[in-house]
């Protein structure tokens, strides 16, 4: 320990590098993924420091994290690797949830299919989550092919964003506000160290090193209602791909269902609002008015962890452990020589 708690305390040790395990993991972005993914780093006992133009607490269009119904819906047609990312997020959003400053809520969930699940469907979430049943016909409207009843979780990321931005902070990990125009910019910016991780979202299309065209945006857009009707999550899956994402802790739901590509626009399109109200409010009219009142040693290892679409919060802890993982065995590689 003398010798490490002499590292860097004066000009007579200058020539001894940092040891790789305390060189601080820069990550780049602080949405979910970038916040979620310091977190479980932190702790693991890494040193972390998050580089990002927009922080938590912040809105704007190139801050999908703000906007998200956040709801915990188990994805459709993937991978039983990326079925378990999704579960170990339950998992720890589960935990989450019994500390109300986490912004985090275990709800009722109604599923509606509009047409018979194919067989990689949501259904393996079944698995996941408390209480899932088969709803009886006579449940819901005869319009669908059938029904499922859960609970799940949905996180309120007017909330949830600060919290873990408090975590992270007495953690001890570090935000530094910055816009960077390319990865080589935060090599610069951290000579010491070696793992970069890249959780900058939409960003990557513009990073002049990355310039990665398989990222698009896909611009979401919800309505806030206010409401004391608000434990209850409604979905419509299929075509009119509709949902009513309950918010208890901010009083209200939220309801949307829209993805327009290549759509970057930061302005409010009412025609698409009153749409979502009309959709959701066929959904469930008990809760929605049809009209409501106008309201490597040596090498950099750089890891990517952006592109998560419509599911970025759904995803966020299992992809944040998984880095946790990659980050782990890079450091096994650096450390054991
Ligand atoms: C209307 C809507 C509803 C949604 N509903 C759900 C839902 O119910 N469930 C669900 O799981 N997901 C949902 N999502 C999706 C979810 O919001 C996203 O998948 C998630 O927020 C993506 O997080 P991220 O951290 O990857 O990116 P972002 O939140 O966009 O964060 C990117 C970060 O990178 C930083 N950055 C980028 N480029 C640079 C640069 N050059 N220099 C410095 N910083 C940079 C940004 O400032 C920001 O901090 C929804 C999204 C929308 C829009």
């Amino acid at each position: 320990m003398g010798d490490a708690g002499k590292v860097g305390a004066g000009a007579e040790h200058n020539s001894f590098p940092t040891p790789f395990a305390q060189r601080p993991i820069i990550i780049l972005g602080a949405g979910i993924i970038g916040c979620a993914t310091a977190r479980q780093l932190l702790l693991q006992g890494f040193s972390v420091q998050l580089v990002a133009e927009f922080l938590p607490g912040d809105q704007d269009i190139h801050y999908a994290s703000a906007w998200a119904g956040a709801a915990w819906h188990a994805a459709g047609g993937i991978t039983p690797e990326q079925r378990y990312l999704q579960a170990v997020t339950h998992r720890i959003l589960l935990q989450m949830s019994q500390d109300p400053e986490s912004g985090v809520s275990v709800v009722d969930a109604r599923e509606f299919l509009e047409k018979e699940p194919a067989p990689d469907s949501a259904i393996w979430g079944r698995t996941v989550v408390s209480k899932f049943r088969k709803m009886d016909r006579a449940e819901y409207p005869a319009e669908f092919h059938s029904a499922w009843a859960y609970e799940t979780l949905v996180s309120d990321p007017t909330r949830h964003m600060p919290y873990l931005r408090r975590q992270v902070q007495s953690l001890g990990g570090q935000f530094i506000r910055r816009r960077v125009q390319s990865l080589q910019e935060l090599y610069d910016m951290f000579p010491d160290s070696r793992i970069f991780i890249n959780a900058s979202g939409i960003g990557s299309k513009t990073l002049t090193d990355v310039l990665d065209d398989r990222c698009f945006p896909e611009r979401g857009q919800n309505v806030f209602l206010r409401t004391d009707q608000c434990h209850t999550m409604y979905f419509r899956n299929g075509q009119e791909y509709t949902y009513v994402i309950p918010r208890p802790q901010s009083g209200g739901v939220v309801l949307g269902g829209v993805k327009q590509q290549d759509d970057l626009s930061p302005e409010v399109d009412l025609d698409i609002a009153w749409d979502e109200i009309t959709r959701a409010h066929r959904l469930a009219p008990h809760i929605v008015p049809e009209h409501p009142a106008d309201e490597t040693n040596g090498a950099r290892t750089v890891l990517s962890a952006y592109g998560f679409g419509g599911g970025g919060y759904a995803f966020s802890y299992g992809i944040a452990d998984a880095l946790v993982e990659m980050v782990q065995e890079a450091e096994r590689e650096n450390v054991i020589v």
